[in-house]
């Protein structure tokens, strides 16, 4: 591929245009070798020594990803979890983070035990509160995290506002990006230093591969913090996985904009559902994230919503029960729509209401989607 100026849907579509250059194949084959053979000198002069940090499937993966992001460079991981955790693994003991307090749940756990037992002094502020970011900042602050939209109750960070507060106290801003993608969002334009994906979701697209992603606006000491943290700790994909990853990111820009006029569609329905309560969703003008959101995303505003239902706890369970075409599962951003109790997989100090139902938006039919959650909760509040 020539041409500089293809845009990244086209890119994508074709996995960059990489072929096969011993067959003519235009899908390239996946290397699987952990091990490289050296030159005669004792050279290792293709740059590839060892199957841990060294893959060309994987690379092909990355250079993808850093495409879709405008990065200088990406790095994939065994999983979302694990590309999240080496951001702050590359920190030092000491250290001090700021953190939403709506967050995806079990990176909030990870912080609060781990994260702190390997030293990190962790505040968690409302993260769409700006002043609330500034006033929790110290002179150790090295880190701010921001998720948005974040879980389960799709709050939104104005991420040009927040990377303005961590560039002022020389510290960095990571963004977890999953649910905007790509496509609707690019953070780092917006003046993240470091991009986080739970490729397992959309990236990916067909819940059958668990992966992670980062990619830097800067590949600085920090990011090679990041790269050692990785390639010491294991936390490198598998090849078949991120061969498989290659695949759904040729369809990425194609599912997240069904995802996402499908998760309108619904929104804008069940706003008007009697026995809905509330619906959380970013694309409602109502939304408290709203303005901020259509400011910062593009072309939508993700596949992921949540409804709260009348009768408690009970009545949302009771829903979920209900459902024959949703999945009741958790996990999100799959090509199939899923519908989840999120209080019961949060647990003990959630801050997710016990009425909350998670919808991730696939790609089916979005009348088949609404009458099939419509009937459940009318039996359910029967
Ligand atoms: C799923 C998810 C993660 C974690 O990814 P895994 O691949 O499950 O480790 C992190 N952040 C968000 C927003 C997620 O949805």
């Amino acid at each position: 591929m020539t041409k500089t100026n293809w845009t990244k849907r086209t890119l994508a579509a074709q996995a960059m245009g990489k072929i096969d250059a011993g067959t003519m194949g235009i899908v390239p084959p996946i290397h699987v070798t952990t091990t490289f053979i050296r030159d005669d000198d004792n050279q290792y002069r293709t740059g590839n020594i060892y199957g841990r940090p060294d893959n060309a499937t994987i690379r092909e993966a990355e250079s993808i990803i850093a495409m879709l992001e405008s990065a200088p460079e990406a790095l994939v991981f065994g999983s979302g979890m694990a590309s999240a955790v080496a951001c702050f693994l590359a920190l030092a003991p000491g250290d001090h983070v700021i953190a939403p307090n709506v967050m995806y749940w079990a990176l909030r756990n990870w912080l609060m035990t781990e994260g702190r037992h390997w030293g990190l002094s962790i505040d968690f502020v409302d993260m769409s509160d700006a002043k609330a970011v500034q006033a929790a900042v110290t002179a150790k602050t090295k880190l701010i995290w921001a998720e948005t939209p974040a879980n389960p109750l799709w709050s939104i960070t104005d991420i040009a506002a927040v990377a303005a507060i961590a560039r002022k106290a020389g510290a960095r801003l990571a963004v977890d990006s999953t649910c905007a993608t790509p496509i609707l969002s690019q953070p780092l334009a917006l003046g993240a230093d470091i991009v986080m994906h739970a490729a397992t979701k959309y990236l990916n697209g067909h819940s059958d591969v668990l992966a992670g992603a980062l990619a830097c606006r800067t590949p600085d000491a920090y990011w090679e913090r990041i790269r050692m943290v990785r390639k010491n700790v294991g936390a490198i994909l598998g090849p078949f996985e991120a061969f498989l990853l290659i695949r759904g990111m040729r369809t990425l820009d194609l599912r997240v904009r069904a995802a996402s006029a499908n998760a309108m569609q619904l929104a804008e329905a069940f706003a008007r559902h009697p026995q809905v309560t509330e619906v959380l969703y970013p694309g409602l003008p109502d939304s408290p994230g709203h303005a901020v959101a259509a400011r910062q995303m593009n072309g939508g505003f993700g596949g992921m919503l949540s409804i709260r239902v009348q009768g408690g706890e009970a009545g949302a369970i009771r829903t979920a029960k209900e459902v024959q075409l949703w999945k009741r599962a958790t996990s999100l951003g799959g090509v199939e729509s899923l519908i989840e109790h999120r209080a019961s997989i949060e647990g003990a100090g959630s801050p997710c209401p016990p009425d909350l139902l998670r919808l991730s938006a696939g790609i089916e039919s979005a009348e088949d989607l609404f009458d099939d959650l419509d009937q459940a909760l009318k039996r359910a509040h029967n």
